[in-house]
């Protein structure tokens, strides 16, 4: 199969031909019909991630058809359009059996701890578990949308900060998993606040539903929040992680508010100072969010469903599998205000600086 291989932290991206995956016993092998490039496939390229052994294949937000399965896996995934998520589970350990297989003791991260999507074919362990079956309507564009920024957004709002309709919602940082979060918060009916330095973000913010922006660039945001919300925000989401922006959204909370921690805290960032007489005094809540069990799925194409969360927004542009590369390295610049997806099945760039399949 034709795979983009990386040989080495910051190795070129190279297309190459490999053996095609077989599925593990328990697995399943899936035919990429699209796949997302995503600030973690940078963060795993240049050598962040100490779980990737290489030669790697990157790529972790896909959808695509199942086109064989393991001994152990039911033979009518075969055919079956399908994602998954991009931590999978084991169905064994006693974190999964208690339903959070995102969770597990023995995760797999495609694109981290083995090859991922960013291939025509990618395996997927335990099956069983982890395959989530796409809607018909729902396109393998979108299905690939979803992974990983919008599932995240979606559980840590619903599930892990009980958002209600109705309440405030302040985004802290408007790249991928914030804006996501913009769009479901204000497709779940809550008044969204969007916090960001860049102009061009706050755009694509409003565009997406939130009903007000701050540019942090030009304003404290946390007086900003307080004064727009008379007293504080219900819900506040770090969507960026840092040592800044983590102790603005806990700031920015009215009492008995809720803090969402979604943005990966690495680096000089780990482990920020947070004001946590805060949490004391205003009985706030701090929670985290990161990823979202398979078995959360169908609620989540419910949602997506009714066509409130307008997912081809989230969208920057399609290219080739080949042009992943050169998306990787964009990363490098800057972090795209939309999605960049890869499809394999689209034909081969033509050569550097080719734009791939806009629209
Ligand atoms: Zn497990
Ligand atoms: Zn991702």
């Amino acid at each position: 199969m034709r795979a983009i291989v990386v040989d080495a932290p910051r190795g070129v991206p190279t297309p190459a031909s490999v053996p095609d995956p077989s599925p593990p016993p328990h697995g399943a092998v899936v035919r990429v019909r699209a796949t997302g490039v995503c600030r973690s496939d940078w963060h795993a390229w240049v050598g962040h991630d100490p779980t990737v052994r290489w030669p790697h294949v990157p790529g972790h937000e896909f959808a695509g058809e199942v086109v064989a399965v393991g001994r152990e896996v039911h033979g009518d995934w075969i055919g079956a359009r399908v994602t998954a998520p991009f931590c999978c589970g084991c169905g064994r350990c006693g974190t999964c059996r208690e339903g959070l297989t995102h969770l597990c003791e023995h995760e797999f991260q495609p694109g981290f701890d083995g090859w991922g999507s960013f291939a025509e074919y990618m395996a997927v362990p335990w099956a069983g578990v982890n395959l989530a079956r796409l809607p018909d309507a729902l396109g393998f564009d979108e299905a690939a949308s979803l992974g990983c920024r919008f599932v995240t957004a979606f559980h840590g709002l619903v599930e892990r900060a009980a958002l209600r309709p109705g309440e405030t919602v302040a985004v802290f940082g408007c790249g991928g998993v914030g804006l996501a979060g913009v769009a479901i918060a204000a497709a779940a009916g809550a008044r969204v606040i969007a916090v960001d330095v860049s102009e061009e973000k706050l755009a694509r913010a409003r565009a997406l539903g939130a009903g007000a922006t701050v540019d942090a660039a030009r304003e404290d945001p946390v007086t900003a929040v307080l004064e727009a919300t008379a007293g504080g925000a219900d819900v506040t989401v770090d969507a960026l992680g840092s040592r800044v922006t983590s102790a603005q959204g806990i700031r920015a909370l009215r009492r008995r508010g809720r803090h969402l921690q979604l943005g990966l805290l690495l680096g000089g960032d780990a482990d920020p100072p947070l004001p946590l007489q805060r949490v004391v005094r205003h009985e706030l809540s701090v929670v985290g969010g990161h990823g979202m069990p398979a078995a959360a799925y169908p609620r989540l194409f419910r949602f997506v469903a009714g066509g409130r969360v307008p997912l081809a927004r989230l969208i920057g542009e399609r290219r080739p599998l080949e042009d992943a590369g050169e998306a990787l390295a964009a990363m490098e610049r800057f972090a795209p205000v939309g999605m960049t997806l890869l499809r394999p099945d689209d034909p081969v760039a033509d050569g550097p600086g080719h734009r791939g399949l806009l629209g």
